[in-house]
């Protein structure tokens, strides 16, 4: 190399360094909020972040799926998930989380006692505990912030439900639900129909402009009296193409219609992300 191919070289090192702290300072000072609902096949991985902060609510069914999304959306140089959140031990949120805590750091991670006897649930367990990740039992009236801005209250399941009969893991799902000034979103995990009242009459203030419709669209999930409580604008139903639960039913579609939501599926749009500028905008779609 001549001595002027050295210094064009040098100078396009020294240009590309530049323009990637340039995106690091960028990145970091942004404070606008997405909640991106990830398509990870028939599963549920939800991610909220901020800067460089993240929650994740579950990780979909592949760890090599949910680690290619995370790669779409986290900064290749962020190597930490502040917050992850088990909704209960089914391998569809779950065994994805097993990769998320053995490729990046997980600052503290909210889940229930519940149990399940599956290998993939112990091996997550064996993980939590070999990397002493901080853990917080998820019950009714605990919230954890992002930011001063962003906050996540736990909704479900009470005290005294925490843990689950082993064969009904869905039914002590975590239900939480994201504030960010008027912006509301609701995540409510496999959370079954039979519980809906009982969740209603317990949260008077109950009302999310985007709802994840719980349990992948099932029939036995999503009652209109739920519904009617929430009054979704838009209903995120989180499912793989072709499954073989023939999610979402037409059951919960219907009901879905007569709430006058706008019906959006992973299987049919890909990841679906809400950008969130500021506490006094509306959150949007993005692209
Ligand atoms: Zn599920």
């Amino acid at each position: 190399m001549n001595h002027r191919k050295k210094i064009y070289s040098g100078l396009i090192s020294l240009a590309v360094l530049a323009s990637i702290f340039a995106g690091i300072i960028t990145h970091s000072k942004n404070e606008s909020l997405k909640v991106i609902f990830l398509d990870v096949g028939q599963g549920d991985a939800i991610l909220i972040e901020q800067g460089e902060k993240q929650i994740l609510i579950d990780g979909g069914p592949s760890g090599k799926k949910i680690l290619e999304e995370l790669g779409k959306y986290v900064p290749f140089w962020d190597r930490k998930i502040d917050i992850v959140i088990a909704t209960h031990p089914d391998s569809d949120h779950i065994s994805g989380l097993v990769d998320v805590l053995k490729n990046y750091e997980v600052g503290e991670i909210i889940k229930t006692d519940a149990q399940s006897a599956s290998d993939v649930d112990n091996a997550f367990r064996d993980l939590i505990s070999d990397k002493k990740v901080e853990k917080q039992t998820a019950e009714k009236g605990l919230a954890v912030k992002l930011s001063e801005d962003v906050r996540l209250d736990i909704i479900a399941p009470k005290a005294d439900e925490n843990v689950s009969e082993e064969n009904d893991t869905n039914s002590g799902s975590i239900v939480a639900k994201l504030s960010y000034g008027k912006n509301k979103f609701l995540f409510t995990g496999d959370f079954p129909i039979e519980k809906d009242h009982e969740l209603i009459a317990d949260n008077p203030d109950f009302g999310a402009q985007v709802l994840k419709v719980s349990h992948h669209g099932s029939k036995n999930a999503t009652s209109g009296e739920f519904l009617k409580a929430v009054s979704p604008e838009t209903a995120i139903i989180s499912v793989g193409n072709g499954n073989r639960y023939g999610h979402p039913a037409e059951e919960a579609l219907s009901r879905l219609k007569i709430a006058g939501s706008d019906i959006l599926r992973t299987d049919e749009r890909g990841d679906v992300v809400f950008e969130c500028r500021s506490i006094a905008q509306k959150c949007f779609l993005g692209q």
